[in-house]
């Protein structure tokens, strides 16, 4: 049985995370392989590493005491300690946008878990995932197909590790309690202290035989492919809760969910902004002058625009109701069109001509009324 993470850190079980970075710094300096001596000063250097890692992340640590050091490796070797290698390994996770009073089917992630009974049914974890969407989908809602890698429970054991003929004894280390407690004096009296057995992993009995599909663990990964309803309006980085869709859980606990953050991608057409939509719009100089009507393209279809006689490149103008459709209420944002004003390129013969006439017509240089910077500053 290899050294538990406290005792390679030296601080007590109940460290707080000053002690432990405390203690990290002081064996990193100790043990790291550019000063050291020790011939395991590698080995020895990864391992106060891990252990600062896993005693500073709340999660961890909880799943730590729970498991004790030999099951939490084992979990850890197969990515049940990290939910993000959990989902097929697709990477981390950014932050999750803010959302409030939804709590049924988004949620930012505060770790999830919550609280765990030591013996009895536990849940299993959350698994997170990401999908990605383009922005006519999240306009008008899409169900898509979803493919994770998730562990599941082993249909050959059915999740208890072992064949269900296997002879099976009591657990002499914890006298089939499937805990273990110690009791330390301290200067504030007796603390009593209650870790999960890491012969039988908290069972209380061992078995003759594991199961040879999951080798012990009552879990495999497989593949899966899952139906994800994302609703109109859903914005970047928002998160979706697929009940029950995550890790199996243990000892008949349920599973956990599956979170599915959502990433939209940019569309060549329109910024979103919130529930808003911008676009910039080309207008030609007569167009800009004299005024229009241009059509101008939506997520729902074309409408048309009046530009007014004597627009400026740079104005914008509001499309009431044509932005996005706003997430779980009524209504829509609106549109927001920046007219710019295209110069031509090139010219023909006769255009030439007309506007040469037209710059002789207004004099030399372009006469700039009172007010125009004032209203082009506005317009930004
Ligand atoms: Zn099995
Ligand atoms: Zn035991």
């Amino acid at each position: 049985m290899s050294e538990d993470f406290y005792s390679a850190l030296g601080v007590s079980r109940d460290a707080g995370e000053d002690e432990i970075k405390q203690a990290y710094r002081k064996k990193a300096a100790e043990y790291h392989p550019d000063v050291s001596d020790d011939p395991n000063a590698d080995e020895k250097f990864k391992k106060v590493k891990k252990a600062k890692e896993v005693l500073l992340d709340d999660e961890k640590r909880r799943m730590y005491d729970q498991m004790g050091h030999e099951r939490f490796a084992e979990a850890e070797k197969r990515g049940a300690t990290d939910a993000d290698r959990g989902a097929g390994g697709m990477g981390g996770m950014g932050g999750a946008g803010g959302m409030g009073g939804m709590n049924d089917i988004f949620e930012q992630f505060f770790g999830g878990g919550g609280s765990r009974s030591r013996s009895g049914p536990r849940q299993g974890s959350d698994l997170k995932t990401r999908l990605r969407i383009d922005l006519g989908d999240a306009y008008e809602g899409v169900t898509k197909q979803l493919t994770v890698t998730r562990p599941e429970r082993c249909p050959d054991c059915d999740g208890a590790g072992h064949p269900p003929d296997a002879d099976s004894r009591t657990c002499s280390a914890c006298n089939g309690q499937g805990q273990r407690t110690t009791v330390r004096q301290t200067p504030l009296g007796r603390v009593q202290q209650t870790e999960t057995c890491s012969q039988c992993g908290g069972e209380g009995t061992i078995h003759s035989e594991t199961c040879s599909t999951c080798r012990g663990d009552g879990q495999v990964r497989n593949e899966a492919t899952l139906q994800v309803e994302v609703p109109a309006g859903i914005r970047e980085g928002q998160t979706l809760r697929m009940e029950r869709e995550g890790a199996p859980g243990e000892n008949g606990g349920p599973n956990g969910d599956l979170l599915v953050e959502i990433r939209i991608d940019d569309h060549e057409l329109f910024e979103r902004d919130g529930d808003d939509l911008r676009r910039r719009h080309p207008v030609s100089f007569p167009q800009a002058v004299f005024g229009d009507t241009v059509e101008v393209p939506t997520l729902d279809g074309t409408v048309e625009m009046d530009v007014p006689a004597g627009t400026q490149s740079g104005e914008t103008f509001r499309l009431q109701g044509k932005g996005m459709p706003r997430l779980q209420r009524r209504g829509y944002g609106d549109m927001y069109v920046q007219v710019r004003i295209v110069t031509p390129e090139a010219l023909n013969e006769e255009q030439r001509e007309a506007l040469e006439a037209f710059a002789e017509a207004g004099g030399e240089d372009i006469d700039v009324e009172q007010g125009f910077f004032e209203k082009l500053k506005q317009s930004f």
